[in-house]
């Protein structure tokens, strides 16, 4: 190829770190300004420029930019500083460069699959360079974050999350292939405007849906083999608990939203637990927001506590309770609940909100999934502070405008007491002299090394127990010096010795349960994860 074309592929350019040789070899003579730099100043020169900008969304552009330019500078770069620019590549900001997909679209990241394709999605697939995925990213916009439907500029968050599958999993980015499934969208300002990137008509449901999702997972599965992980991320819930039960027993499928909110948070509880006391079984929780997050950490909860006790699911359930927009789920709303609410329909009177909730059943732990920002209010977190020592408090919902609460909230309402983390990140909190650091509970914590996982063991089909194990393996890295701190998850600095860390115990139960294929099973799963994990400095090409 010509030293031209060598620039213009972000999969090999370096920008000024050619060296001599290589600019003689390469064609690359005159191309290039004389000075060779190395791919360490070159990190250095780009964190300061991405630091110059103070608008998140172009810091985000800046990044994306990078990402399109030169491949292994912008893994390097994220990957070094990974605490500052998580935010940056993934929420809060990927958020707000969602909603506007449309005016900063500039060139395709990912593949797009309407209903004009149906019938053609093998040959969609064929048009993406790469050939060998191994893992698909994909959503159909409709739950963006706690944004609502943003139809086909949703985009941004399957290539936000392949990139921390690279960054902080070790995926080949080669391999990782995200993909967005436009049916339209019911979003009317977008189907107003003129600008709009996607279909403009109202959402297909029903058979026209299920058919289209069919004809997409039978083309995967043929075109890149029974081991492809699908992550299904941010399709609404009407849809994604459907799609999950029909194709667990046939893909290598996980939901992200249901199962690794579930599996991060319990890390986080089983953590919480050194600090406060008791087993999962003493503790009550309750829940506002009864979705696709809710439901999924109740479950995984309860799927625990039933291990730990020996007890039956049905028993341990009942110490779980949850808030949906209607109130507290209880038994005589049974007959209209939606089937993923059901088991968490206890015997109760009916309560109308949260606060009444709060002060009623009395919770030890309260979980925010609901998507409604400002919702876990003073007199909520005041109540949690009076009946609990130490009141664990997780506001999950993103990104940080759709937070139940903020960190500074959440320890000055339960003056300092409080076990708190989010799902965006919040800066350290200063209270009474203290100072509070918050963790951040996100699913970035278990995704990327739950994928090497199954990728490194070539795991063909997801098991609950695989979600316990990646829990476990994540509440394990949590150091003395943090829970000092107050802190319920580790820092994301070393995430990617705790990324090969899950991977390990992923791959060890995946082998335990026969669902590995690869073998022999390596001695060392994490030695092995670590020898299989991408590292984005430069190759010399010679
Ligand atoms: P979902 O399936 O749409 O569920 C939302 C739930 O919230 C529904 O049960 C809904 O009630 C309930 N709700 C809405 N407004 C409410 C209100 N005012 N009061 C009480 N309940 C209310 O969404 P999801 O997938 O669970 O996601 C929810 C949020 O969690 C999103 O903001 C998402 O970003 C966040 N999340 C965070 C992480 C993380 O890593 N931290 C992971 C996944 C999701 P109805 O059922 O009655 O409509
Ligand atoms: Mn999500």
């Amino acid at each position: 190829a010509s030293g031209y074309t060598l620039l213009r592929d972000p999969h090999f350019n370096k920008g000024l770190a050619f060296s001599e040789k290589e600019r003689d070899a390469h064609y690359l003579r005159g191309l290039l300004p004389p000075t060779v730099i190395p791919q360490e100043t070159q990190v250095k020169k780009m964190i300061r420029h991405i630091r110059q900008y103070q608008v998140p969304l172009q810091k985000y552009m800046a990044m994306m930019d990078l990402q399109e330019r030169n491949e292994r500078l912008f893994y390097t770069l994220l990957i070094n500083h990974v605490e500052e620019l998580l935010p940056v590549v993934y929420t809060p900001t990927v958020g707000e460069a969602c909603q506007k997909y449309g005016s900063i679209f500039m060139r395709p990241q990912g593949l797009y699959i309407s209903l004009k394709e149906k019938g053609k999605i093998r040959e969609v697939l064929r048009n993406w360079p790469e050939k060998n995925i191994q893992v698909v990213v994909v959503t159909d916009g409709e739950r963006i974050l706690g944004l609502g439907d943003l139809g086909c500029q949703g985009m941004g968050i399957p290539v936000g999350k392949l990139s921390l599958y690279t960054a902080l999993g070790g995926v080949r980015p080669s391999a990782c292939l995200p993909i967005t499934i436009d049916v339209g969208t019911n979003n009317e300002e977008l189907l107003n405007d003129e600008l709009y990137i996607g279909l403009k008509q109202r959402r297909a449901t029903g058979q026209e849906y299920a058919e289209l999702m069919h004809e997409f997972m039978t083309a995967l599965k043929q075109t890149y083999g029974e081991k492809v992980l699908i992550q299904f991320e941010d399709f609404a819930n009407h849809n994604a608990f459907d799609l999950l039960e029909k194709y667990r027993s046939t893909h290598l499928v996980f939901n992200d939203d249901i199962q690794g909110t579930a599996s991060v948070v319990l890390a986080g509880l089983v953590a919480a637990l050194k600090l406060v006391g008791g087993n999962l079984a003493d503790h009550r929780f309750l829940f506002l927001g009864a979705g696709e997050a809710g439901t999924g950490i109740a479950e995984l909860i309860a799927l625990e506590t039933s291990k730990q006790t020996n007890s039956p699911l049905e028993e341990v359930r009942k110490n779980i309770w949850l808030v949906d927009s209607k109130g507290l789920i209880v038994s005589s709303r049974k007959d209209s609940l939606q089937h993923f609410k059901k088991p968490w329909a206890h015997e109760h009177e009916p309560v109308r909100n949260l606060l009444d909730a709060v002060n009623q059943i009395k919770p030890t732990v309260l979980i925010g999934t609901s998507g409604q920002g400002r919702t876990f209010t003073k007199e909520v977190i005041e109540a949690m502070a009076s009946n609990n020592e130490k009141p664990i408090i997780l506001s999950l919902s993103n990104p940080t405008s759709q937070s139940e609460c903020t960190a500074e909230e959440a320890y000055k309402w339960s003056q300092g007491r409080a076990i708190f983390a989010s799902g965006s990140p919040f800066p350290p909190v200063e209270y009474e002299g203290k100072v509070f650091a918050p963790g951040q509970a996100n699913n970035a914590y278990i995704f990327p090394g739950f994928g090497l996982g199954l990728i490194m063991s070539g795991t063909i089909r997801v098991h609950d127990d695989l979600l316990l194990a990646a829990s476990e393996a994540l509440a394990s890295q949590v150091s003395q010096e943090n829970y000092d701190k107050g802190l319920i998850y580790p820092p994301f600095t070393n995430i990617r010795k705790i990324s090969a860390h899950i991977a390990a115990k992923v791959a060890a139960k995946a082998y335990e349960l026969g669902l590995a294929t690869r073998l022999p099973q390596p001695k060392d799963l994490v030695k092995f994860a670590e020898s299989c994990m991408y590292t984005p400095s430069y190759r010399s090409y010679r």
